[in-house]
């Protein structure tokens, strides 16, 4: 048997954001991960190794407003920069995927579209602590001194009307399908990491953002007031482009 069972071997590295130019460490990350497509494809197996970059968000806009440049016209800089270090490098990806191509943005808005059809999206009334560093709300919990642990600085708080999915729902099958394969998170202790975090309640996750605050994203396609919010967004570009993440069913 094939190290990956016989199925095909696949292989991302993060889609990295295009807030600066590409450095040493995307550098190191992806002739890893091409070291280790080579190595399989010469031990016969059928590889798929995507990589590619990650351009909305607050901090590509004002990037971009630094730079004095439009998000779009920076983005294409800055992941032109990134394609050509792979050339340089010899990176032998399969894919390279850029966020703002149609074809990423298509997937996404199907995506969502199925998500909002099912019933997983609700509109609600969220009021949080913001950090505009990281783009995303904390708890009082996660802050560390009343600071972003990341970024050093305390949050400030916003109130506003966003999109949310259930993700409180989905905790009791991803709890027993973890526990079920234990193959599915290597090595170990990562696995561990990730139930010890499930062991307390998961909130519901803020999806959007509105037009009004962000206007470098995605639309919603049930809500063209909104845009995606970056960190929901993607993982849908890690995934074969054009096809849907398979997993399991939530059996809810
Ligand atoms: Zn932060």
């Amino acid at each position: 048997m094939t190290p990956s069972g016989g199925r095909p071997f696949y292989l991302t590295t993060p889609i990295y954001y295009v807030n600066a130019l590409p450095h040493l460490g995307h550098a190191y990350t992806t002739i890893v991960a091409d070291a280790m497509c080579r190595y399989r494809r010469l031990a016969g197996e059928e590889v798929y190794f995507l990589t590619g970059t990650d351009e909305h968000g607050d901090k590509i806009a004002q990037a971009a407003a630094k730079a004095g440049e439009t998000p779009q016209a920076y983005a294409d800089r800055i992941a032109a920069a990134f394609q050509a270090t792979w050339t340089k490098l010899g990176i032998a990806h399969d894919q390279f995927i850029r966020t703002t191509e149609d074809r990423h943005k298509k997937m996404v808005q199907a995506i969502l579209q199925q998500l909002y059809d099912a019933g997983e999206l609700y509109f609600g009334d969220y009021g949080g602590l913001y950090c505009y560093g990281c783009e995303r709300f904390y708890t009082e919990k996660e802050l560390v001194d009343g600071k972003c642990p990341d970024h050093q600085v305390p949050p400030t708080f916003i109130k506003e009307e966003n999109y949310f999915f259930k993700m409180s729902r989905h905790q009791p099958w991803l709890v027993r399908h973890i526990e079920e394969h234990p193959d599915f998170i290597r090595p170990e202790r990562y696995r561990n990491e990730v139930l010890a975090f499930l062991r307390a309640p998961l909130e519901d996750l803020c999806i959007s953002r509105p037009k009004s605050r962000l206007q470098w994203g995605i639309p919603l396609p049930f809500d063209g007031r909104y845009v995606t919010y970056v960190w929901f967004r993607p993982w849908a570009g890690r995934g074969r482009s054009g096809s849907r993440p398979s997993g399991p069913t939530p059996s809810t």
